[in-house]
């Protein structure tokens, strides 16, 4: 698996899922993994963190 992230300018690398990967996203936070469906969602459903908090994780 690899954590990407929104931080240090570097592009998101996410694939959709009809790709070969599917999408998640991980909460900084509290460490909460969701399936991203088509975008980060506003907050973290279970910290209730911003989505600042929130990044994409790639799982291949
Ligand atoms: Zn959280």
């Amino acid at each position: 698996m690899t954590p990407v992230t929104e931080s240090g300018g570097h592009p998101i690398r996410y694939r959709d899922i009809t790709g070969t990967a599917y999408g998640m996203w991980r909460c900084s936070v509290c460490g909460e993994l969701g399936r991203l469906h088509a975008a980060l969602p506003r907050a973290c459903p279970d910290c209730g963190s911003p989505r600042e908090a929130l990044y994409y994780w790639a799982e291949d």
